[in-house]
C-alpha cells in the first residue's frame, strides 16, 4: 500500500491537529519536514541535502543497509517475544559484554532510553533497600515519572525536588563551582557528593543510588575531570549505594578512544549497572540495561518475573547485532576519533578569531562549542547559540543547542561523519560568527 504524500503546510497543519503540542519540533517557526536519509544526510521534500550534526541515534548512518536488511531479513523469520528460548538475545548480550568489564555481564532488554533507567532505579532499591538518590544537576534521565523526579531539568518546571532526591553540583569545569583553575576539581566535586551523603544519613536516609551520564549532555556537553567518577563510586558504596552510568548518549564509540564513556576513567573504575538505549538500534527502539551477577540476583530473589513484551525481540537484537558489526567493520570508532578531533582543532582555531567561542569541548564526535557575551565572566550567549542554529540551518546545517542556558552549540552527528563535513561546519560557523559580530559592532557605533 502507497502511503498518501502530503504538502508541506498540509503535514504541518495535521502536526498540530493530531500531535500533542508538547511535542515539539526543530526550528519551531520554519520545521524542516525530512522524507529520506543516508548516512549523515538528510533530504527534505524538495529533495534539499541537509547535513546532520544532530542524530546521535542513527549511530551508524541513517538508513544504513547492513541494519536494513539484517531488520528485514528477521521481521521475515521470526518476531516473537523473550519468552521463548532464540539466538539472537543470547548472541547479542555476549557480543555486549565483549565490550563491558567481566562484572558487567547481566543484562535486560527494554525499548527505550526511560525505560532502561527506570529499571535501573529498580535494580539499585531492590539490592540496596535504600531510597535516595544522587543526581547531577540539570541532568536528565528519561520522560517517566519515575525519571522526571531523578532529572532537574525536567522537575524544577514541574513537580519539584522530592525528598528522596538529592542534587550534586554539575562537576563542569568551564563554568562550575571548581573550575580548570582548581588544584583538583576531580577530588573537590566528589567531596560535594560525600557532603550529601552526610547529609542523607544526618536525616536518617540512606542512598540507593548515584546516577549520572558519563558525559553530561543535557548539562551541555561536559568531560567530568578525570578520578571524580572512582572516588564517587568510592562514596557511595561505602554508603551501600550503588554506582549508575548512564550511557544512553554516549555508548558504542561515540568517544573514539573507547566503547564506553565511562572507560574514559580508566584505573579500575566499573559501575554497578550501566544503562544504554540512543544509539544501540540505530533508530530502531532498542535499549539495555546491564549489571552485576550480585544485583541481578537481588532482583530475581524477590520473585517477581520481569517481563518486557517487545525487549530483546529477535529483530531488535538482529538490528542491535547488526549495528555492532558496522561500528567495528567501518572502524567508526577511529573515525569518531579523527574526525571528532579534527572539528574540535577546527572550533578551536575559530576560539582564537571568535571572542564569543568561550570554550570548546568534547571527546570524539561529542563536541560542545560555548558561547559567551563576555569572555571573563563568561556570561552565556544564549540569543546568539539560538541564533547560530538558525543560521546553520540556512545552510541547510542541522545542529542544535544544549546546556543550562542553552548556549552550547552541540555536536553529536551519526559517526560516519566526514572530514569535509567537520570543515564545511566550522567554515559555516566562522562565517556566521564574523557576520554577527561585525552587525553587533555596527549597533554599537
Ligand atoms: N538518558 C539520557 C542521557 C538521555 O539523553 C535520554 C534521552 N534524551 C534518556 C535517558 C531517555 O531516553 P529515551 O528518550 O529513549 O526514553
Amino acid at each position: 500500500m502507497e502511503l498518501e504524500t502530503f504538502q508541506k503546510n498540509q503535514t504541518l497543519a495535521m502536526r498540530k491537529k493530531f500531535i500533542g503540542q508538547s511535542c515539539r519540533l526543530f526550528y519551531s517557526d520554519d520545521p524542516v519536514k525530512i522524507v529520506k536519509a543516508r548516512g549523515q544526510y538528510l533530504y527534505d521534500e524538495n529533495d534539499m541535502q541537509y547535513l546532520d550534526c544532530i542524530s546521535n541515534v542513527q549511530h551508524v548512518g541513517h538508513c544504513h543497509p547492513s541494519v536494513t536488511q539484517a531488520a528485514a531479513a528477521q521481521m521475515e523469520q521470526l518476531n516473537a517475544n523473550t519468552r521463548f528460548l532464540h539466538d539472537n538475545i543470547v548472541q547479542y548480550a555476549s557480543r555486549l559484554a565483549a565490550t563491558l568489564p567481566e562484572k558487567l555481564c547481566v543484562f535486560y532488554f527494554v525499548n527505550s532510553g526511560s525505560e532502561a533507567n527506570d529499571l535501573a532505579l529498580r535494580l539499585a532499591h531492590q539490592y540496596t533497600q535504600h531510597e535516595d538518590v544522587i543526581v547531577l544537576d540539570h541532568a536528565y534521565h528519561g520522560h517517566l515519572m519515575s525519571l522526571i523526579d531523578i532529572s532537574p531539568y525536567k522537575f524544577r518546571k514541574l513537580s519539584g525536588q522530592k525528598d528522596w532526591v538529592h542534587v550534586a553540583p554539575l562537576p563542569d569545569t568551564y563554568r562550575g563551582l571548581y573550575r580548570e583553575d582548581h588544584p583538583d576539581p576531580a577530588q573537590a566535586y566528589a567531596d560535594t557528593v560525600k557532603d550529601l551523603i552526610d547529609q542523607v544519613h544526618l536525616k536518617g536516609r540512606k542512598v540507593s543510588a548515584f546516577f549520572a551520564e558519563s558525559l553530561p549532555s543535557v548539562g551541555g556537553q561536559i568531560i567530568l575531570p578525570s578520578g571524580y567518577s572512582t572516588k564517587v563510586a568510592e562514596y557511595v558504596r561505602s554508603a551501600g549505594g550503588v554506582f549508575v552510568a548512564d550511557e544512553v548518549q554516549t555508548g558504542f564509540g561515540r568517544v573514539g578512544s573507547h566503547f564506553w564513556a565511562f572507560q574514559m576513567e580508566g584505573g579500575v573504575f566499573c559501575p554497578d549497572i550501566v544503562t544504554m538505549g540512543k544509539p544501540m538500534g540505530n533508530g530502531h527502539p532498542l535499549a539495555c540495561v546491564v549489571t552485576t551477577e550480585e544485583i541481578a540476583a537481588a532482583f530475581t530473589a524477590n520473585g517477581v518475573e520481569y517481563f518486557n513484551t517487545f525487549g530483546g525481540n529477535p529483530v531488535s537484537c538482529a538490528i542491535g547485532l547488526a549495528v555492532l558489526d558496522v561500528i567495528e567493520k567501518e572502524d567508526l570508532r577511529g573515525n569518531s576519533t579523527r574526525v571528532g578531533g579534527h572539528l574540535k582543532q577546527l572550533l578551536a582555531q575559530l576560539q582564537t578569531k571568535h571572542p564569543s567561542i568561550g570554550d570548546v569541548r568534547g571527546v570524539g564526535l561529542f563536541v560542545g562549542l560555548e558561547l559567551v557575551t563576555d569572555r571573563e565572566l563568561r556570561t552565556p550567549a544564549t540569543e546568539a547559540a539560538a541564533q547560530v542554529v538558525q543560521r546553520l540551518k540556512l545552510q541547510r546545517i542541522c545542529a542544535s543547542t544544549d546546556g543550562p542556558w542553552e548556549n552550547v552549540v552541540k555536536f553529536k552527528p551519526p559517526m560516519c561523519f566526514s572530514m569535509k563535513d567537520a570543515e564545511l561546519v566550522a567554515h559555516h560557523i566562522h562565517l556566521i560568527l564574523t557576520d554577527m559580530e561585525t552587525n553587533a559592532d555596527k549597533r554599537d557605533k
